[in-house]
């Protein structure tokens, strides 16, 4: 098992160090995240004990099942799932330091109460639906700038950046144009001059497509299955969690 991780990162590290060759890129300006939706801790903990350094998961619970396990390892916590207000607080508690899936004024707004009861302070980075899939979460293209200018009012939350999940394709140019979409919101975003607004980060790639997110100006790429392997939900279960699937 340990063996197998090890094995798959050094390839990763690999792909990633190759698509930053081809594209000009300075390996060290893309970070990579590990997705770890349904995971052992005991994996991830291979990954980080072995120079990984940042993770995410997609559901609350799971974050909460292996926090015990892995709060002595140094590492950063980032989430990536469909956000439910309710689940705010153990965010929170369970020391996530971004939410890359705000995609929403209503989250926005009760994420930012909850800081200010707190006294903290939250990275997030805003979620957009580049391929125009009713199912995937993300807020629409067409209103990811007055998102974002919204979301800067809010003095605990520290917009860092935009998130996009591509289309999946096995067209690669149909996947880039995701790609490209959110690099150009991303342009457009830091031409506004909107205070209390960072656009370093674009956060898009994964295991299948993490070259072509490079070429068009990654800056974290999300791997899961390529790193640990397949996994027996689909990522319905995870992605669709309010808008078909019911009883998740
Ligand atoms: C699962 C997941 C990933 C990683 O997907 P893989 O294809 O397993 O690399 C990336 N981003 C999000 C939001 C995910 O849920």
């Amino acid at each position: 098992m340990k063996e197998d991780i090890l094995h798959n990162l050094t390839i990763i590290n690999n792909r990633i160090k190759n698509a930053c060759e081809q594209s000009g890129r300075n390996t060290d300006e893309v970070k990579l995240l590990l997705a770890t939706k349904t995971v052992s801790a005991e994996r991830i903990k291979v990954a980080l004990e072995h120079g990984q350094t940042l993770i995410a998961e997609n559901k609350v619970q799971e974050l909460k099942e292996k926090y015990d396990d892995l709060k002595d390892i140094p590492h950063d916590n980032h989430f990536i799932g469909h956000l439910q207000t309710n689940k705010i607080k153990d965010i929170l508690r369970y020391d996530v330091t971004c939410v890359q899936s705000l995609d929403r004024l209503e989250l926005a707004e009760k994420l930012h109460q909850r800081l200010l009861a707190e006294n903290k302070t939250m990275n997030v980075l805003i979620q957009v639906n580049t391929s125009n899939e009713e199912s995937k979460f993300g807020i629409d293209p067409s209103e990811a700038v007055e998102l974002t200018r919204k979301v800067s009012g809010f003095s605990t939350l520290k917009i860092k950046g935009l998130m996009t999940i591509g289309l999946f394709s096995a067209e690669t140019e149909k996947v880039r144009a995701c790609f490209k979409m959110l690099k150009n919101l991303q342009q457009e975003i830091i031409h506004e001059h909107i205070p209390n607004v960072e656009m370093k980060e674009l956060s898009m790639g994964m295991s299948g497509d993490l070259e072509t997110a490079i070429e068009e100006g990654a800056t974290i790429v999300r791997v899961g299955t390529a790193v640990f392997g397949a996994r027996i939900y689909p990522d319905s279960y995870y992605w669709n969690e309010c808008k078909t699937n019911k009883k998740a």
